[in-house]
């Protein structure tokens, strides 16, 4: 369980999200702005905020993350309730929220603690929102995939699953004779499904098409059994280090 008001690096450094899914958070609080904002920014508000290029969203939805929320009543109750974070977003910067309503925790299943899983980020420039971000998940057993979560950011007006493209996944043997043809009619379900707005970032024909080759990518990368439990690093991207002083920090 992640608690709302974690900072994204002290995210980043918890053991716990390093052992779980390839560290696929890691990858996504790695990419999420400078050390600065990371010391800074929450995950309630990541989450809460309902930014199409929220970075955390895409690994947690790949997870099957689960929201807590809480209000108090004018009586001085508090009421709470559990949403899935699919389908918290319900717009640009909008959500299920009530008033007076607060994300208190994030709760992430056991079962996927073993899931193979990677999160991937375009910007104009270091440091910069998402042109396009994603991740990508596979429960896989003896090389057959047991099931498949596909998320996208800042190509829709929420970070969204797909899940017509996780089913082309789903059965499949990773690496088996069909899986590059599973994985070209994924990403074409993805781009079909996807409504990518042209803003100062990018236009949304190369959103269209980058969101495809990320996940192309990452695909490739949850299929390699030799990259299981590879968590992302600093030493891994000279963008990660942004903002970071000396280099005593791993
Ligand atoms: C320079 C800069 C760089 C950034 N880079 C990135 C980036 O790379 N990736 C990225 O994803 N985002 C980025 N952001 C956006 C932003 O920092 C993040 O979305 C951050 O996680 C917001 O968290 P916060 O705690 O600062 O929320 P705030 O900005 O304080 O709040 C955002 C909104 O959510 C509400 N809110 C906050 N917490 C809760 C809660 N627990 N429950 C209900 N509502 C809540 C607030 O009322 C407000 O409406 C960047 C922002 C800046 C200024």
């Amino acid at each position: 369980m992640l608690g709302a008001t974690a900072r994204i690096e002290a995210v980043r450094r918890a053991e716990v999200v390093q052992q779980w899914a390839d560290g696929v958070l890691v990858g996504a609080c790695l990419h999420f702005g400078t050390l600065q904002v990371r010391n800074m920014a929450t995950v309630g508000g990541n989450i809460a905020h309902a930014l199409p290029a929220a970075d955390l969203v895409p690994a947690l939805l790949v997870l099957d993350a689960q929201l807590e929320l809480a209000r108090a009543t004018p009586a001085g109750d508090c009421v709470r309730r559990n949403v899935p974070l699919d389908g918290f977003a319900t717009g640009p910067f909008t959500t299920v929220l009530q008033p007076g309503e607060l994300v208190t925790a994030v709760q992430v299943p056991a079962r996927t603690r073993t899931w193979r899983a990677q999160f991937r980020k375009i910007g104009r420039v270091v440091k910069d929102l998402a042109q396009v971000n994603c991740a990508v998940a596979l429960q896989v057993e003896k090389q057959r995939v047991l099931s498949a979560r596909l998320a996208v950011g800042a190509v829709h007006p929420t970070v969204t699953r797909v899940p017509a493209a996780e089913a082309e996944l789903v059965g499949g043997e990773i690496r088996g004779a069909d899986w590059s043809a599973r994985v070209g009619r994924a990403v074409d379900a993805v781009r079909s499904f996807i409504r990518p707005i042209s803003d100062m970032r990018a236009t949304r024909e190369w959103r269209r098409h980058v969101c495809g080759v990320l996940l192309c990518r990452s695909l490739e990368w949850v299929a390699d059994p030799h990259r299981a439990g590879h968590v992302p690093r600093y030493e891994d991207g000279q963008s990660y280090r942004v903002g970071v002083q000396g280099s005593g920090d791993g």
